[in-house]
């Protein structure tokens, strides 16, 4: 049987989220440049974080400016508190508010568990989890500022945490990622709780296997992505369009009622498939 393959692409309602300003942290790589681009078809103004790669950064604005919509590339590490706190300011400033975070930002720093290095262990959870964190206070901060404005969205802001199947999944060799990723799943329910009285959605998307630099081992030779299909019960390794989709649908306001949810957007990988013949 012939399927198709590759994210369905040309599917995003263009007015979707027009007037809304979004920040999508790692914007220049990978899953947060598709899920930048995407919001801007959808009609956000958006900014584009980075802390390495100033020049794919700008890419990716000028690409959403083509949409007819503002975008700009701002520098910050999301770990370090003064830089995030200085990057949201920047963004009130510049752009009004801020309606959307897509905390996106990670990194993978693996190792066998008794040759992790403590730094290997705290790069991850400082990025991962501590830059989530970070991120999501500032937005908060504005969102409660400004309040909801209905002719925008109905809710006052939009937080998505991009987590992992690994909240889920143990994955050996990968303790520092893994933890990190359980701690987003626990930060993002603890504030859809907090918040959600306030108008405020939390949600978090948790892809599988995307097609990106952070697991280019894991699918750029054919032996390997046939390792990787054994884990995928829908037949094809995930674009990352296909979290782009989740996170667009997620934010806007055809989601007004989805509060502190996961949306695993993994092919059906969090379904155990070696279950479907063993077991
Ligand atoms: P990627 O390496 O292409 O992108 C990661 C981005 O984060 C890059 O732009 C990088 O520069 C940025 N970044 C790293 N440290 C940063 C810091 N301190 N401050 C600001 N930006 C920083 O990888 P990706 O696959 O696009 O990953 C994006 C997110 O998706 C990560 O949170 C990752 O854990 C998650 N994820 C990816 C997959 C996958 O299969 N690719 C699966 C599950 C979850």
């Amino acid at each position: 049987m012939s399927v198709p393959q590759g994210a369905p692409q040309g599917v995003i309602p263009t007015q979707l989220l027009k007037g809304q300003k979004a920040l999508v942290t790692g914007g220049n790589s990978g899953i947060g440049k598709a899920t930048a681009i995407g919001l801007g078809r959808a009609g956000a103004d958006v900014v584009v974080n980075y802390v390495a790669g100033r020049e794919a950064a700008e890419q990716v604005a000028e690409e959403i400016s083509g949409f007819g919509v503002r975008a700009a590339a701002y520098e910050a590490d999301v770990s370090q508190e003064d830089q995030v706190v200085a990057m949201t300011q920047r963004m009130v400033e510049e752009f009004g508010t801020v309606d959307i975070l897509v905390a996106n930002a990670g990194l993978q720093r693996d190792a066998p568990f008794t040759k992790m290095t403590t730094a290997q262990w705290q790069k991850v959870l400082d990025v991962n989890l501590t830059g989530q964190f970070l991120c999501a206070r500032e937005a908060t901060k504005e969102f409660l500022r400004r309040g909801v404005v209905p002719e925008v969205s109905r809710a006052a802001g939009k937080i998505i945490c991009m987590s992992s199947v690994h909240q889920l999944i143990p994955w050996a060799g990968h303790v520092n990622y893994a933890a990190s990723k359980g701690g987003v799943q626990m930060m993002m329910t603890t504030l859809a709780q907090e918040l959600a009285p306030r108008r405020i959605r939390v949600n978090a998307v948790a892809p599988g296997a995307i097609r990106t630099p952070i697991n280019r081992s894991a699918w750029d030779t054919p032996d390997a992505e046939q390792d990787l299909l054994q884990l995928i019960p829908y037949g094809r390794v995930g674009d990352p369009e296909d979290i782009a989709h989740a996170v667009v649908g997620l934010a806007s306001d055809l989601m007004d009622y989805v509060v502190g949810t996961t949306l695993y957007v993994d092919g059906g990988m969090t379904l155990f498939p070696g279950f479907a013949t063993g077991g």
